[in-house]
């Protein structure tokens, strides 16, 4: 579903992503560890299409076609999502207003009618409550004023609305106390653990791993995968540090 070959990225002239490969197969979750800096949140841009960074060899293909070709917004609508470490603030939108105008734009691009705002609404409530979201923050400010905990879960609300073919959840994790972690990896299981799509899981720490569990643990090391396993690796990991293991 998703193949990397030889992917060499650089941002300011500073390569950062030195030659990494990795496939994903439809049905598959896959772990993205390392230690800080060696190019995991990097990896997320140049797949989401962020700018700022160049690719300056190898390919990636995405459902048979040349993701690196495609816009940011051509991405998306192929089914593409990217959920960050940090989710951005947009005063004067409303959440509603924001999803709704993701998910119509997306149904534009395959040819399909807009959502009327009552199907909309209906949609939004039903994943705000399987994500444990107060339903008065769908009518919030996207992600002002919003916990770390909230921030995440919304973005897990925006993904079930999206129904991508693949994400890639950077740091996803971070900063969730027991509940929201539990949530948001039920959230990931439930939208996205399905024969047809694939997940791209970065993350510091096995804990989450605990609730999505991986098909497949890579270990990235300063810009190229230089282990990979099963799941029993994040524990590995996590037990004896990058150090030990990549020696
Ligand atoms: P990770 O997510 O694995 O912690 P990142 O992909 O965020 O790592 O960063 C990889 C490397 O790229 C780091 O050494 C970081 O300092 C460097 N880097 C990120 N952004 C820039 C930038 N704008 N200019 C120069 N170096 C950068
Ligand atoms: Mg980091
Ligand atoms: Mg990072």
């Amino acid at each position: 579903m998703l193949k990397i070959e030889n992917l060499h990225a650089a941002i300011d002239g500073k390569e950062i992503l030195k030659g990494l490969n990795l496939e994903v197969a439809a049905g598959q979750v896959h772990a993205i560890m390392g230690p800080n800096g060696a190019g995991k949140s990097t990896l997320g841009y140049v797949l989401g299409g962020r700018p700022e960074y160049e690719v300056t060899d190898g390919s990636v293909t995405f459902a048979g076609e040349a993701l690196l070709d495609m816009e940011a917004h051509e991405r998306a609508a192929a089914g593409l999502f990217l959920g960050f470490q940090y989710p951005v603030e947009i005063p004067g939108i409303s959440n509603v207003q924001f999803l709704r105008e993701a998910l119509n734009a997306q149904r534009a691009s395959r040819g399909e009618g807009p959502l009327s705002g009552a199907e909309f609404l209906k949609l939004a409530r039903a994943q705000a409550d399987a994500l444990g979201m107060d339903q008065e923050m769908l009518k919030r400010p996207v992600n002002v004023g919003f916990s770390g905990g909230e921030k995440k879960r919304n973005e897990m609300v925006q993904m079930g609305i999206l129904d991508p073919k693949f994400a890639i959840l950077d740091e996803t994790d971070s900063g969730l106390d027991i509940d929201a972690l539990k949530a948001v990896g039920e959230g990931i299981n439930r939208i996205m653990r399905k024969p047809d799509k694939g997940v791209l899981l970065i993350t510091h720490y096995q804990r989450l791993l605990d609730y999505v569990e991986p098909d497949v643990v890579h270990v990235l090391v300063d810009g190229r995968i230089v282990r990979s396993g099963g799941p029993e690796l994040a524990v590995e990991l996590e037990r004896e540090g990058y150090a030990e293991v990549t020696a």
